[in-house]
């Protein structure tokens, strides 16, 4: 029996065999068919993509086995979901160091693309902050590492892409926190150096900082939002309910008619919330979780994600160069993110964040149209020396793959035979 499975961008829906792993101490196997872990498939392009093989999901490796609420330790099955510890820490006073956009991942997607948040400036990234994983290979051998024991495995499996094994379960330290809320500030700005020098500025005093950026516009304007933790001394409550896309437009709904006028919109809205507000975690981390299924907007033909990172030097020239190509192109995204990464090196081999700058852009799929605008957007990361989040993609070259990470002869030592996805052949053979 095999099942059509896409991944968030919905570019493609390759027919897999998904079995689902449970209480385990043997993954399940078919000769001649490699297999691939898959949590929540919150990645876009085909990192959780194996077609025509086994297709492994997390979802029942949901149990949580420990928590030290004195020290803040964690120990979960890595199908649990960022939004169940959530929950079941923050009454305590702990809280996950690093979130991405959205909290509805497991860890084990979490570790396989070491993925960032908002600070990555103060507390780097997810694996930063995991003290130990067991990992559960296709010959039946189960490593458990961490950055002090057997550290090689480690660094093979935060950033690994799931290629290393299926990680089973993780021991990650939380930080403390006052509570669940933030103060936040939006700054509007009207071109794109003031974006780096409100970076520079915030960097020191504000833990969380990210932008959104009017790609159509063609000076770089945008809102920068910048946040801390706090202890509320009010009891405000979180937005509730949430909105839902039912189904899949004919048409994208993402257009040149469509986008213009919301970032427009955008940015007045935004640019009039200058005060200090007092905000929740859910909405101010993670704001589209609110709206199932946004990804539906793009229409049958799905859409691409695009998020690179250049070294900060080379920064200010390099997104402007993509912004002027983009705006060009008039196929902005109305998605489109820009931060900048601390000094701190990542712990895995094939780990995105690098100290830089990183502009996350989505594309409604138009075919060649946007292949062509995504090449071009290459060549000016090959050229900045950056590198493209495999966690995102579904088309990068593989010389800019192979560029922009270094460690991958290295890592690739490490890869558990039996396993391969749908990227791993389109860029590394196998
Ligand atoms: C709205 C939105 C916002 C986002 N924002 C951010 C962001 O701010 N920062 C960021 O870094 N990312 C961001 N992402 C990307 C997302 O965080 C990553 O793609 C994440 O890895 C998805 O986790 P998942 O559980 O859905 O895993 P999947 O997408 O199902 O799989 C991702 C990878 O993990 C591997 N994997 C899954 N489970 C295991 C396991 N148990 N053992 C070994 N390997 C495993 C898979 O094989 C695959 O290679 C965002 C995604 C969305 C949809």
């Amino acid at each position: 029996m095999t099942t059509q499975v896409s991944s968030w961008g919905r570019l493609v829906s390759p027919e897999h065999q998904v079995i689902a792993l449970n209480q385990l101490d043997q993954l399940p196997v078919s000769f001649g068919k490699s297999g691939l872990p898959f949590g929540n498939g919150r990645s876009y392009g085909d990192v959780c993509l194996n077609p025509d093989g086994l297709l492994w999901t997390t979802c029942g490796l949901d149990r949580f086995m420990d928590f030290d609420t004195e020290q803040g330790l964690l120990t979960c099955e890595a199908g649990v979901l960022l939004r169940d510890i959530q929950r079941l820490v923050i009454p305590h006073g702990w809280m996950l160091p690093v979130t991405p956009g959205t909290q509805l991942i497991t860890v084990g997607g979490a570790i396989a693309n070491d993925i960032h948040g908002k600070n990555h400036h103060v507390l780097g990234s997810f694996g930063d902050h995991v003290q130990s994983i067991s990992i559960l290979r296709t010959d039946g051998e189960t490593i458990t590492c961490g950055s002090k024991l057997r550290a090689d495995w480690f660094a093979a499996t935060v950033g690994g892409m799931g290629l290393t094994g299926v990680v089973v379960q993780a021991t990650l330290q939380l930080r403390k926190i006052d509570g669940p809320w933030l103060e936040a500030e939006n700054v509007p700005f009207h071109q794109l150096p003031d974006f780096f020098q409100l970076a520079d500025d915030s960097e020191a005093e504000w833990e969380h900082t990210v932008s959104w950026i009017d790609c159509l516009n063609s000076k770089g304007r945008g809102v920068f939002m910048r946040g801390n933790h706090v202890a509320a001394q009010t009891d405000p409550k979180p937005s509730g309910g949430g909105i839902g896309v039912p189904f899949v437009p004919p048409i994208s709904l993402v257009n040149k008619l469509s986008l213009r006028p919301f970032n427009l919109a955008y940015y007045q809205l935004q640019a009039r919330k200058r005060e200090r507000t007092l905000v929740h975690y859910e909405p101010f981390f993670h704001p589209l979780d609110n709206v199932r299924h946004w990804n539906r907007i793009y229409g049958p033909k799905g859409f691409y994600q695009y998020q690179s990172v250049v070294p900060r030097g080379v920064g200010k020239e390099a997104v402007a160069a993509m912004l002027r190509t983009i705006a060009a192109a008039g196929d902005g995204s109305f998605l489109a993110v820009l931060k900048t990464f601390g000094e701190r090196q990542s712990v895995g081999m094939m780990s995105f964040p690098m100290p830089g700058v990183t502009l996350a852009l989505d594309f409604p799929n138009k075919g060649e149209k946007t292949l062509a605008l995504l090449r071009s957007l290459d060549a000016i990361v090959r050229e900045a020396g950056g590198r493209i989040y495999a966690a995102k993609d579904s088309r990068m070259p593989i010389d800019l793959f192979e560029s922009g990470y270094p460690q991958l002869t290295e890592f690739v030592k490490y890869r558990d035979p039996g396993i391969s996805s749908a990227m791993s052949r389109r860029l590394m053979g196998y």
